[in-house]
C-alpha cells in the first residue's frame, strides 16, 4: 500500500504520518526531515537545500525525486509506504508514477488535512520556539502556505482523474480526533 499525506504548514501532518508509521505499519518517509537531515550533516545535497528551504521555497524537482528514488525501494520492500511532504508538484507526481509502475505499484490513497489558516499560524510560532526550525519564520511560513495551496490542488487532481481516492480529513482537534478520522478515511478507500 502506497499512500500520500498532504497538509499544510503546520496541520501536524508529520505527527499523523509517524502515529500511521506506529499503529498501522506504512513506513514514513518524510521529505522535509530527510533535507533537514542533510542539512545539519552538512551533505552537497544540505548545502544546495538549506537556503532555498530557509526562504520557504521548493528545492529543485530533480533533487528531491532523486531522494526519493533512493530511498523507495527499502521502504516499498516493507507493508506499505506513506510519503509525507512528496510529491509536491506535478513533475515530482508524475516521476513518482514512474518509479512506482517500475515495480508494479501504484499510489492507493491520498490523504488531505484540512486546517484553517489562523490555528495554523499559532501552531507554527508554537513550533518555532519549541524546535527552532530555520523556516518557521513569518515570512517564510507565508510563504509555505502560499506555495501549498497553489501547487497541492494541482497534485490532488492528478490522482483523483487516476481514480485514486483523494480523502479530505478535518485536521483540527486532538491529535487522537485526527488519527481516527484518517485510520476512517484509509479504511474506506482501501475498500
Ligand atoms: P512543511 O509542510 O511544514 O512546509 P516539510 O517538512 O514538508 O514542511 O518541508 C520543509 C521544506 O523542505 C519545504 O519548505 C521545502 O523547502 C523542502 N521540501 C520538502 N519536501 C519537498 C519537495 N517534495 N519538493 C521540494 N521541496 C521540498
Amino acid at each position: 500500500m502506497i499512500g500520500v499525506i498532504f497538509g499544510p504548514p503546520g496541520s501536524g501532518k508529520g505527527t499523523q504520518a509517524a502515529r500511521v508509521e506506529h499503529e498501522l505499519g506504512l513506513k514514513h518517509l518524510s521529505t522535509g526531515d530527510i533535507l533537514r537531515h542533510e542539512v545539519a550533516e552538512g551533505t552537497p545535497v544540505g548545502r544546495e537545500a538549506a537556503r532555498i528551504m530557509a526562504a520557504g521555497d521548493l528545492v529543485p524537482d530533480e533533487l528531491i525525486v532523486d531522494i526519493v528514488r533512493r530511498r523507495l525501494p527499502e521502504a516499498e520492500a516493507g507493508a506499505g509506504v506513506l510519503l509525507d511532504g512528496f510529491p509536491r508538484t506535478l513533475r515530482q507526481a508524475q516521476a513518482l508514477d514512474r518509479m512506482l509502475a517500475d515495480e508494479g505499484h501504484r499510489v492507493g490513497f491520498v490523504v488531505a488535512l484540512d486546517v484553517p489558516e489562523h490555528d495554523l499560524m499559532d501552531r507554527i510560532l508554537h513550533r518555532a520556539q519549541v524546535q527552532g526550525r530555520a523556516d518557521d519564520t513569518r515570512e517564510a511560513i507565508a510563504e509555505r502556505m502560499r506555495e501549498y495551496h497553489k501547487l497541492t490542488e494541482a497534485v490532488l487532481d492528478h490522482y483523483r482523474r487516476q481514480d485514486v481516492a483523494v480523502e479530505r480529513v478535518d485536521g483540527t482537534g486532538t491529535p487522537e480526533q485526527v488519527f481516527e478520522r484518517i485510520r476512517g478515511a484509509i479504511g474506506l478507500s482501501s475498500g
